[in-house]
């Protein structure tokens, strides 16, 4: 049976993709472009917390589910310091997980044994009642599993590709959504929300062009380029310091953060908060978003040009 529309949603290593690659000849439309940020390249695992932990030794000192935690270590340092990530969830009967993220040289990775890792976490966090929260068991997955590493920030220029003639029965339709065209570390947390924005763009091009995919694919693919693109461009400059590896990087970012903040609660019709900021707006596309930040940096940098320009002919005379 041959398929009308094959999709491509298989993640990052996408098969689809690496096909539809091989089969272009010399041309790169399937070949990840590929883009660097200060996020990529760290390491991480993912502990299973249980649905209520204990926050202290005090009764009824449980933690709750709606809530998020950062639970920072006792250790200080580059390679020594962690943190405890935890999300909040709306099901309060489903398990916890906690990220843990960190340099590919920390110290945590270098530890070999369950019982290692079980001492590094009981000193870590004095704070909290680790050992009645992390299960022995859980230790031990922990230790044997691989854990990721973040990508770099990524896409690809061609979104789908038409064989034959799928309208009359006579070919397939190739379309590629998700990682497998865009993919990038989760400083935004926009990896899921992009990819299903994917399928609504596609689903309403689809209605719009009555299921006629030799129309509607050369359509979506020209609307959601200009948006992956600056999605891409978003990852590398919203908030890839928010790790600690950098605490000087850190305050320059939260520097302009407030600045932005600031200036954009009491001049709204020249500056734009920061794009960290702008990104929770659904009604802005990623690209109205890049737009608004380049805009409100250009102004920045005129600014500062013009004020030093100013100063430096004041004090010249
Ligand atoms: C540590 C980490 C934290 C993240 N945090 C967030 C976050 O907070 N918010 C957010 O929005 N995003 C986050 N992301 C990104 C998010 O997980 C991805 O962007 C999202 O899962 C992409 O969805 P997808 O369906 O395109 O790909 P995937 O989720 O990778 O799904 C691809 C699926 O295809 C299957 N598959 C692959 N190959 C084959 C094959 N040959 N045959 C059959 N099936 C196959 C895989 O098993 C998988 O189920 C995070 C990513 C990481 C690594």
């Amino acid at each position: 049976m041959i398929p009308h529309l094959l999709v491509g949603c298989d993640g990052l290593n996408s098969i689809v993709r690496e096909t539809l690659h091989q089969m272009s000849g010399r041309s790169h439309l399937f070949e990840m472009q590929k883009f660097p940020s200060p996020s990529s390249g760290l390491k991480y695992k993912v502990l299973s917390l249980p649905p209520q932990f204990p926050l202290s030794e005090q009764p009824g000192d449980i933690s709750q589910s709606t809530m998020a935690y950062a639970i920072r270590s006792n250790f200080k340092g580059r390679n020594k310091a962690i943190s405890l990530g935890l999300l909040p969830l709306k099901n309060q009967d489903f398990p916890r997980t906690a990220n843990i993220i960190a340099y590919p040289e920390h110290q945590i990775w270098q530890l070999k044994t369950k019982e290692e890792i079980a001492e590094f976490f009981k000193q870590a966090f004095p704070q909290i009642p680790i050992e009645k929260i992390i299960s022995s068991e859980e230790i031990a997955r922990f230790t044997s599993s691989d854990g990721g590493k973040f990508p770099v920030p990524q896409y690809c220029e061609g979104l789908y590709k038409i064989l034959g003639n799928p309208d009359n029965n006579e070919g397939t339709a190739v379309i590629l959504f998700g990682d497998a065209v865009h993919c990038f570390p989760p400083d935004i947390g926009q990896g899921v929300n992009s990819a299903l924005e994917d399928i609504y763009v596609f689903q309403e091009i689809l209605t719009e062009t009555q299921d006629n995919l030799s129309q509607a694919l050369p359509q979506y693919q020209k609307i959601r380029q200009p948006d992956i693109k600056a999605l891409i461009r978003l990852v590398q400059i919203s908030y890839p310091w928010q790790y600690n590896q950098d605490p000087l990087q850190k305050r320059l970012w939260s520097l302009n953060f407030f600045l932005r903040l600031v200036l954009s609660k009491s001049l709204p019709f020249i500056f734009y908060p920061h794009s960290f900021v702008m990104i929770q707006n659904q009604e802005l596309s990623y690209s109205e978003i890049l737009t608004k930040s380049n805009r409100t940096t250009q102004i920045l940098l005129m600014t500062i040009v013009i004020l030093i320009l100013f100063f430096s002919t004041k004090f010249s005379f």
